[in-house]
């Protein structure tokens, strides 16, 4: 099968190239990606897939039915199309017509290896039973487009027994994929305190509830937190990001804003973690008399990699790739959370994107570059697992 699903593939990808340069071109922040899934319609349209358009604004689901007899399951390759407001600087020749915006985290590499996979599972359909769902999901980057999608019924009708994605990783070469059983990515909260003291003279701060001496002493014992309330076995980490308050030499401020992002990798972990920061700010500033405010936002869910889909990938990385390795956790955020929580046998694994000599430049940076020759990478293992899960 392999060398089936390779030739396939390698008929399609001069087309998929040319649209990776089209989307890499016209970069679309979250929510925005009206050209970006216009595209992705006109090559599901041009290839006869069926699909449905508008799902949470911008989402778009292609279904492919297998035409062999057999158990008739559902699995779903998810891709994200959104960009970033970076003024892209990599110096590439098909680098983005649209200022401020760039696909700085290589999911117009997830979509067009998407498309590529879909068009190759289109000509395959004689080899494999069940039915395919091809989800192209809005704003990975911001506030998630996964969980609107779900609600929307994506894993539903029919239902869906496995999902896998991909994200491309500059560390990596071209021809390595990387696999992480079990906790993947971390949770990426927020959290918001404002020290609400009162201000006064420099020279007399007994006259004040000084915001400032909270907030020093807040800063230091909430990021101090997971290493005395979090086992040492667990990552956590809690980083306070911004801190506003004061604008003179001789004047104490009436209020102080700290804001900062909270990492773990359980619910448990995570509820330790706000009840302790609220704990502590708010002890803090009765000390010294101020009122505090505070905010815990939780955003994606924790994503955890189901073992034996991870497995499965891995194996059929094999039969394509040089290099396979054991990747390791990362305390970034990733909403493709949402789907391996829904879905029990759901992985993500991270793709090489790197050519050989190239800087590796990191997601997010305005110089990062992803090889056109990983596209045909991550399409072989999702067409591989495809054909092995519904079979
Ligand atoms: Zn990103
Ligand atoms: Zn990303």
């Amino acid at each position: 099968m392999a060398d089936k699903i390779k030739k396939t593939i390698a008929e399609i990808l001069p087309e998929i190239i040319d649209l990776r340069h089209k989307i890499h071109m016209r970069p679309e922040l979250s929510f925005e990606e009206y050209e970006t899934a216009a595209l992705v319609c006109s090559v599901l349209d041009k290839h006869g897939i069926e699909y449905r358009s508008g799902i949470a604004g911008t989402g778009v689901l292609g279904i492919i039915k297998g035409e062999k007899s057999g158990a008739g399951k559902t699995l779903l390759i998810r891709a994200d199309m959104d960009a970033l407001p970076v003024f892209e600087k990599s110096g590439c020749g098909f680098a983005s017509e649209n200022d401020g915006v760039m696909h700085a985290c290589g999911h117009d590499v997830h979509t067009s290896t998407l498309l590529c996979c879909a068009a190759a599972l289109n000509k395959l359909r004689a080899d494999f039973s069940g039915t395919v769902k091809l989800m192209f999901q809005p704003g990975e980057e911001t506030t998630g487009g996964a969980e609107p999608m779900i609600k929307e019924g994506v894993l539903e009708n029919p239902k869906v027994d496995s999902c896998v994605a991909l994200h491309v990783e500059p560390s990596m070469k071209v021809g390595t994929a990387g696999f992480k059983p079990g906790p993947f990515y971390a949770c990426p909260d927020e959290f918001d305190i404002i020290i609400k003291g009162r201000g006064g003279h420099a020279a007399t701060p007994q006259k004040c509830a000084d915001p400032i001496i909270a907030a020093a002493q807040i800063i230091t014992a909430i990021e101090n937190l997971p290493t005395r309330l979090i086992s040492p076995l667990d990552p956590a980490a809690v980083s306070v990001c911004m801190v506003n308050g004061g604008a003179a030499y001789n004047i104490i401020p009436d209020s102080v804003h700290i804001g900062g992002s909270v990492r773990v990798f359980s619910d448990s972990d995570r509820e330790i973690i706000e009840n302790a920061i609220g704990k502590t700010a708010r002890n803090i500033c009765a000390i010294y008399g101020a009122e505090c405010e505070y905010d815990y936002r939780r955003l994606f869910l924790p994503l955890i990699n189901d073992k034996n889909t991870t497995e499965l990938l891995k194996d059929s990385a094999d039969n394509y790739l040089e290099t396979v390795v054991l990747s390791e956790p990362t305390m970034a955020g990733e909403d493709f959370s949402y789907l391996t929580d829904a879905v029990k046998s759901s992985a993500l694994f991270w793709l090489g994107c790197t050519d050989d000599g190239c800087e590796g430049y990191p997601l997010h940076s305005e110089r990062f570059f992803a090889s056109d020759k990983c596209i045909e990478y991550g399409a072989e293992i999702f067409c591989d697992y495809a054909v092995k899960f519904l079979n």
